[in-house]
């Protein structure tokens, strides 16, 4: 057992002066991980090792050598706690059972999730099944992309289908669950806000999976007719090209240029040239 030893030092936090502070909230804030702060460990029942949270968990053994070693931690099943204050394993629950201490000012019965620094408004989302934070004011759930959004994209985004069930088209970190904040594309794809703006610092607009736009060009693209007005091309590269674009699928004719193509259904220029009238029918992409 890892409460072996443990005792005499537990007797010794217990025996403090500062008996102003009530039993619960002895030790706030002042123990936990990178991660999060919080009076337990979980005793982690695929390995049955000690971790402070499921990251220090994943962290731990995703980098084991041995890939047959490798696992993540299932949080709902999670049974058993130790107390950072005087060590004592037990049952998940918020008080310790042996020195009466708070485990976490927010606690997760389902999630079995500690966090003494409450600054974070977590709040547990019964259709999505985990915790998550930013306050539950702040957030809706919409069923059909099965996961919770901030309540300003409540009756305008794009629904796909388990749109957060996947992994940041950037990164590859699976966006459900993941601590970092999501955005949503005009198409209704998901990415991390992080990855979205390294993906503008390098001029990149599209979506990394559907290849849309990823919100309302229009302006970019009246610029760019300006632009192609006022730089005609030499004559012998004066020919039509046929494009496929991207933002809406369709197919039309307008004439090269290096500036780029405009899709004649709805102006986008996020197209992709499939055929070049002048030299026949070869593809050029
Ligand atoms: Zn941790
Ligand atoms: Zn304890
Ligand atoms: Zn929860
Ligand atoms: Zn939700
Ligand atoms: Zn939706
Ligand atoms: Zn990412
Ligand atoms: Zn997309
Ligand atoms: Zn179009």
């Amino acid at each position: 057992m890892e409460t072996l030893g443990a005792n005499s030092a537990a007797e010794q936090t217990q025996n403090r002066d500062d008996s102003d502070v009530p039993r619960q909230d002895f030790g706030a804030l002042q123990h936990g991980c990178d991660h999060y702060r919080r009076r337990c460990k979980l005793k982690a029942p695929c390995c049955d090792q000690i971790f402070t949270c499921r990251h220090c968990h994943n962290e731990a053994t995703t980098t084991l050598s041995n890939p047959r070693d490798r696992h993540e931690i299932v949080r709902h099943e999670v049974k058993q706690v130790v107390c950072a204050i005087c060590n004592t394993e037990q049952q998940v629950s918020n008080l310790c059972s042996n020195c009466g201490v708070k485990f976490g000012e927010y606690f997760c019965s389902i999630c079995k999730f500690y966090d003494d620094d409450i600054s974070k408004k977590q709040f547990h989302c019964n259709d999505c099944g985990i915790c998550r934070v930013g306050g539950r004011e702040n957030f809706f759930h919409c069923p059909k992309c099965g996961s919770c959004y901030s309540v300003s994209l409540r009756n305008n985004h794009k629904c796909v289908e388990n749109s957060m069930k996947n992994h940041c088209p950037i990164c590859y970190e699976f966006l459900f669950d993941s601590t970092k904040q999501t955005t949503i594309m005009k198409c209704g794809h998901t990415m991390h806000v992080e990855c979205y703006n390294e993906m503008f610092n390098q001029n990149q607009y599209r979506c990394p999976i559907c290849s849309k736009s990823v919100f309302n060009m229009s302006n970019s693209w009246e610029r760019l007719d300006q632009e192609i007005a006022a730089t005609a091309m030499p004559e012998e590269y004066r020919y039509e090209v046929e494009n496929l674009c991207n933002d809406c699928n369709h197919t039309s004719k307008t004439f090269f240029h290096i500036f780029g193509h405009k899709c004649q259904h709805c102006n986008s220029y996020n197209t992709r040239v499939i055929t070049s009238g002048e030299t026949g029918n070869h593809s050029s992409t």
